[in-house]
């Protein structure tokens, strides 16, 4: 059985966030389960520098204002098509944003290219056709309306939700650039609220919906965490359904790590006790093996919660311990961020930048990872904080009420928490949180036993690769 699957990031070539480890990981899972992945990119500088020979080449003249060609061909252990059209992706830098920040004003074309490759690909344009496409995010949305207005015979889609927020919305003006029939601009197709919606055509033409775990696709499906689809959402009734994200094993492995200081298993932690230090030299922090360390990774944004760890901050500092943060994104939140540390010097450390080594450091050696999203489709981090030993601070909402087990009183009695929950998401409750994670890394055996459940926790794609295969297989043979 072979899969097309479509996206704009993919790890190790292009990644903003979880998308990227996500597409990436996704083929060597569900090879195991069956099924060969091929995975269509846009032609970004750092996806051309990567590319080996070309297998096999097609021609587009006159691709969405300029010359265009697909490429079949290898890179980073993943079998690849690349959409290689200069006029659109070959621009250095974040993938959606000009120099200043802002967003490309071609970004409605640029990805309605993507996906209008995609329904090519899938149809045989470099030889065989593909039995099922995966489209993932409102950047490849379009695949389902050029699949179900272009010429040949249908094939199934399953279209992934990574996350609501981000629907690629459009002025109509993008529609007539579009070279879809009249009718797909509808509420039945690519109409939304008057504009093109990327995501919500996504939606609407896809045979299967996906998202990333059990919670948010129950999230989604209500008023208050539908963003506006959850009308749409709840009307596809049961071809909805969450998947939750693994981590790739191999690629997120302490006990290979070269970016940490010591490596380190479940079976032999104490190397780990280096990698604390070496974060604590890092960030200019009191080099104390005694004072529990918090680690935040992520993007500077309201959604992940910044604002509520700098309000928690005497709950965190009263109760003795550091914090380290590493992300970029909101202004505001970076001054923020980088204010806290200068005025708690020694206690409190950022550094503002995406760096893949220090986010492994930070996993490897903080005691615990603070994820206190005020919603959170799945979420990749509090998965690499289990496997490097770090039991995750979660608010309890969509993929973290999933993934983490909470230290409540039953939970340790019977042995199997993995770190700590909060809820509902607000300041009191995180503060509250924090002395809870405290107490227990105050009391060693307790301690050790929530991180060796942690570090021994399923964070897999095991179980994930099968539910997909079977939805693909499902699809395909209906
Ligand atoms: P998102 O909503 O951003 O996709 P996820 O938790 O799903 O959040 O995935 C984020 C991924 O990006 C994780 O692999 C995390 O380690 C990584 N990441 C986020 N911010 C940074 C950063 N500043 N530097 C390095 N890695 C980062």
């Amino acid at each position: 059985m072979r899969v097309l699957q479509v996206a704009s990031e993919c790890f190790p070539l292009v990644k903003t966030g979880g998308l990227a480890d996500v597409v990436g990981a996704l083929p060597a899972a569900l090879a195991g389960a069956g099924v060969a992945v091929t995975t269509l990119l846009p032609g970004y500088p750092a996806v051309m520098q990567a590319l080996g020979e070309a297998t096999a080449t097609h021609a587009l003249p006159g691709f969405f204002g300029g010359e265009a060609r697909l490429l079949r061909c290898h890179a980073a252990q993943l079998d690849l098509v690349v959409l290689d059209a200069p006029h659109l992706f070959a621009r250095p830098g974040n993938p959606y944003l000009a120099p200043g920040g802002r967003e490309w004003e071609d970004n409605g074309t640029r990805f309605a290219a993507l996906a209008a490759a995609a329904a090519m690909v899938a149809r045989g344009a470099l030889g065989e056709a593909f039995d099922a496409v995966h489209a993932h995010d409102w950047q490849a949305g379009l695949t389902g309306a050029y699949l179900r207005f272009g010429a040949g015979p249908h094939v199934p889609l399953v279209f992934t939700i990574h996350n609501l927020a981000f629907q690629g919305q459009f002025p109509a003006w993008l529609f007539p650039l579009l070279g879809l029939p009249a009718e797909a601009f509808s509420l039945a197709g690519l109409e939304y609220h008057g504009d093109v919606g990327l995501l919500k055509a996504g939606l609407w033409f896809a045979d299967r919906i996906t998202t990333v775990s059990p919670t948010y696709a129950t999230e989604i499906r209500t008023a208050e965490g539908g963003m506006g689809l959850d009308g749409l959402l709840r009307g596809r009734g049961g071809d909805v359904s969450g998947i939750l994200n693994g981590i790739d094993e191999l690629e997120w492995n302490p006990a290979t790590d070269n970016h940490l200081a010591a490596c380190f298993s479940a079976d032999d932690t104490a190397p780990r006790a280096a990698n604390k230090a070496a974060l604590q030299r890092r960030f200019g922090l009191e080099e104390r093996a005694d004072a529990p360390l918090f680690g935040f990774v992520g993007r500077l944004a309201w959604q992940k919660g910044v604002d509520l760890i700098l309000e928690a901050l005497p709950w965190l500092l009263g109760s003795g311990a550091q914090l380290v943060v590493l992300g970029t994104g909101d202004a505001q939140l970076q001054e923020r961020c980088l204010g806290a540390a200068a005025a708690n010097r020694g206690r409190i450390g950022t550094v503002i930048g995406f760096d893949e080594g220090l986010a492994r450091l930070i996993y490897g050696g903080a005691d615990s990872v603070l994820v206190p999203s005020r919603f959170e489709p799945c979420g990749l981090a509090q998965l690499c904080a289990l496997r490097y030993g770090a039991p995750p601070l979660v608010a309890r909402v969509g993929g973290l009420a999933d993934t983490v087990i909470d230290a409540n009183e039953a939970a340790v009695a019977a042995g199997t928490a993995t770190g700590v929950q909060f809820a509902p998401v607000n300041v009191a409750m995180l503060g509250a949180a924090i002395q809870r994670m405290v107490a227990l890394y105050r009391d060693a055996p307790a301690w050790a036993r929530l991180r060796d459940n942690a570090m021994r926790a399923d964070v897999s794609w095991h179980r994930s690769a099968a539910r997909y295969a079977a939805l693909f297989h499902g699809i395909a043979g209906a």
